[in-house]
Formats: structure tokens, sequence, C-alpha cells
């Protein structure tokens, strides 16, 4: 299978899951994956459905800014992608999601806190920036701006943007993050404000 192939279903397994977990709506968010070694990357286009997502779903674009391929009709949000990528050769892939208890927590000014084991290892540090239009260079610059020193940033009244190596890595910390947010809910309605994972424990997590 060639290396689009390959990265297409993987971010089409990522979509399925997203929206069968609750992550976010099926048109909410998008995905994508720098091609291996490469200054260009595949990101879902505009409108598509997470949970339907096939090769006709992604538009090839460069660091650049250009559109190199593919569908030509790219998410708004691309930039949010690009941005990320230019100042994070590290990353090889953005989940960009809506995820709900993230979005509402910060919207009211609670910090996710990262409680269990997993969510403390794979999330590690979240970041967050104020709202900004969706699709604007506003917001695409102060999510790479924050991305600089952690692989989770939440936008604020919007969603979520996590980064990984790999397609998996920023899916499960999506994923972490979001269930970080939900427990954190929690404690919040039991008269909570303080729990997080032990921080004398915490410093000693192997790095991820
Ligand atoms: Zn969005």
């Amino acid at each position: 299978m060639s290396a689009h192939g390959d990265l297409i279903e993987q971010l089409a397994d990522v979509g399925r899951s997203a929206v069968a977990q609750g992550l976010v709506l099926a048109s909410g968010g998008n995905l994508s994956a720098r091609l291996p070694g490469s200054d260009e990357f595949l990101v879902t286009g505009t409108g598509t459905y997470l949970d339907r997502l096939d090769a006709g779903s992604f538009s090839l674009v460069g660091l650049d800014g250009e559109l190199r391929g593919g569908n030509r009709d790219r998410s708004s949000e691309w930039k949010l992608h690009q941005r990320t990528y230019l100042v994070r050769p590290d990353v090889n892939a953005v989940i960009h999601l809506h995820p709900q208890y993230c979005v509402l927590l910060d919207a009211l000014g609670h910090q996710v806190r990262l409680i269990s084991l997993d969510q403390a290892y794979y999330v590690r540090k979240i970041a967050r920036v104020p709202y900004f239009p969706s699709g604007s260079d506003e917001l695409a610059d102060a999510a790479a701006e924050a991305a600089r020193g952690c692989n989770a940033v939440i936008l604020g009244f919007h969603g979520c943007s996590c980064l990984g190596d790999t397609i998996a890595m920023g899916f499960r910390r999506a994923q972490n993050l979001e269930q970080a947010a939900t427990v954190t809910f929690r404690c919040l309605q039991l008269g909570n404000t303080d729990l997080t994972f032990p921080p004398e424990w915490f410093e000693r997590l192997a790095t991820v």
C-alpha cells in the first residue's frame, strides 16, 4: 500500500472512532497527517464526515500553503494544521476535534485536570488559546505558538488540537484529553476542586 493509502486508512479509522466515541459530531473537526519526511500533508476536505472518510476526502497541501492535489476543497481549518507542522518538525499528525467536555470546562474557566495515569502520561501538559474565528490566521498562529511547548491545545469555545509523532499517538492524546475533561467535570460535580495525578509521581513519568 502507498504511504498515502496507509495514512488515509489510519485517519479514516480515527475519524470513525472519534465519532463512535462521541468525541465529535460527524462533521466537527478535521484530521491531518504529514507525508513521511516531506513538506506535504494530507488534510480532510471541507464538509467531510469524519466517520465516512475515504481517499476522495483528502486534500494534499504543502507546508508553503499551496494545494498540491487531492480533493480541491480542503478544510477551511487547514492553516491550523499547516502552522503547527511548521513549528513542530517532530509532529506528523494533527487531530483537531470538537469534544464537548473539553470545550465546556474551558469556557467555564475551569482548568482540565490530568487525574489518571493514562491522562498524565499521554497528555502531560495542556495549553489553551482564546476564541478566534475558525479558519483564521489568528487561530492557526495562536495554536501553533501554544504547540511549541505541548501536544494538547484547547481552542477556546471551539475544540482541541492534539499532536503526535504518529496518528495513533495524536488520537490517544485527544481521547485522554477529553476523558480528563470528563473526570474533571465529575470531580467538580462532587465538590472537588483540586484532585490531580500525584505531583510527586507526575515528574517521574517516562517521557513519551
Ligand atoms: Zn474546528
